[in-house]
C-alpha cells in the first residue's frame, strides 16, 4: 500500500506508521530502511516508528509487567493448553493508537473530538477479506484499499516484484509461537545468530514469563514457543512425526497441514486479530503480575 501510494497508484497518504515490538528479523528492519529510503522519503511519505518497549526483553525482565505471548502450554497433567495473546495489543495495537492521536494532534488523555479521525489503511488482500474489520475508536476509521482495487497476495507479490521487492520478508517477531515450520526452518537455516537467539529464549520461558515467576505466579506446567510442546531445539521442525500429527489431531482446534507447515493464518495482524484461539486457552499465567 505504502509503494502504490508514493507511486500514485492509490492516493497519497500523509504518513504511515510501523510498530516495532524490537524484535523482528534483521531481514524485515533491512528491508524498512530501504522502503523509507527508496519508496517513501522520495514521495514526501513519513514513516513513523512507533514501539512499546522490547518484547523479548520484557518478557524476561522480572521487574517488568508483561503483556503474554501466545506460548503452548503443557500442563502438569498432561493436558495442552495457550496463554493468551496480550502482546498484538500492548505492542502493536496501543503505540499505533498513540500515534495516531499525535498525529490528530489530541495525544491520550485529551479527548478526541467528535467528527475527527483518520483513515487508516489496512492491508487486508482479497484471499483474506473475512479478516477486514471495523476500528474500535471513534478516531481511526479503517479502509481496505487492496479490496478496494480487488488485488490478491499473488497481485501484491507480482507488484513488488515489479519494484525490485520481491524479497519483502514477513513481519513479526523472531520467537513468535505463531510461527510454521517453514518459518522456523527460514530461521535456522538463514540466520544462525537469529536461531540461537530464539532457541535461547524457548528455554527461558519455560517456566512462564519473568515477572510472574517473581511475583509468585509460577506456571504450573512448561511453556514452549513450538507447537509441539517440545525445546524449540529438538522440535519436529523439518517433519511432523506421526505421534506428533496423532497427538494434535486429538486436540480441539487441532491445526491442519498447511497452518502447521506455514503458521497461523490470521498471525499476528494488529487490525485484523483473530476471534479465536487457535487452543484451549489458559488465563492463570500469571498475566496480571
Ligand atoms: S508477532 Fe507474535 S509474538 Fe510478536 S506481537 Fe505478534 S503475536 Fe505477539
Amino acid at each position: 500500500m505504502l509503494c502504490l501510494s508514493a507511486k500514485g497508484l492509490l492516493p497519497r497518504i500523509d504518513a504511515a506508521v510501523f510498530a516495532d515490538t524490537q524484535w523482528e528479523p534483521k531481514a524485515v528492519y533491512d528491508h524498512l530502511d530501504r522502503l523509507e529510503r527508496e519508496i517513501a522519503a522520495p514521495a514526501g511519505i513519513h514513516i513513523h516508528r512507533v514501539s512499546s518497549g522490547h518484547i523479548r526483553e520484557d518478557a524476561l525482565d522480572p521487574d517488568h509487567r508483561f503483556a503474554s505471548m501466545p506460548l503452548y502450554i503443557l500442563n502438569r497433567d498432561g493436558k495442552a493448553g495457550m496463554t493468551r495473546r496480550q502482546c498484538t495489543g500492548e505492542y502493536k495495537i496501543k503505540p499505533i493508537k498513540k500515534k495516531v492521536r499525535e498525529i490528530l494532534g489530541y495525544p491520550y488523555p485529551t479527548r478526541v473530538p467528535k467528527g475527527v479521525f483518520v483513515e487508516q489503511w489496512v492491508g487486508i488482500s482479497t484471499d483474506e477479506f473475512h479478516r477486514a474489520k471495523d476500528a474500535d475508536v471513534k478516531y481511526m476509521r479503517n479502509v481496505h484499499p487492496l479490496l478496494d482495487i480487488g488485488w490478491s497476495r499473488a497481485d501484491c507479490v507480482r507488484y513488488l516484484t515489479s519494484l525490485g521487492l520481491a524479497d519483502t520478508p514477513k513481519s513479526s517477531c523472531l520467537g513468535c509461537p505463531f510461527h510454521g515450520n517453514a518459518q522456523w526452518r527460514t530461521i535456522r537455516d538463514s540466520s544462525p545468530d537469529e536461531w540461537s537467539d530464539v532457541v535461547e529464549f524457548d528455554a527461558a520461558i519455560r517456566r512462564g514469563n519473568a515477572r510472574a515467576n517473581a511475583t509468585g505466579n509460577q506456571l504450573l506446567g512448561q511453556a514452549f514457543l513450538h507447537r509441539s510442546r517440545v525445546p524449540l531445539s529438538e522440535a519436529p521442525i523439518d517433519h511432523v512425526t506421526a505421534a506428533e500429527w496423532a497427538a494434535l489431531q486429538a486436540q480441539d482446534g487441532a491445526p491442519d497441514a498447511e497452518e502447521l507447515e506455514a503458521g497461523v493464518v490470521d498471525g499476528c495482524s494488529p487490525w485484523a486479530c483473530r476471534g479465536e484461539q487457535p487452543e484451549p486457552t489458559r488465563d492463570d499465567f500469571g498475566l496480571t503480575a
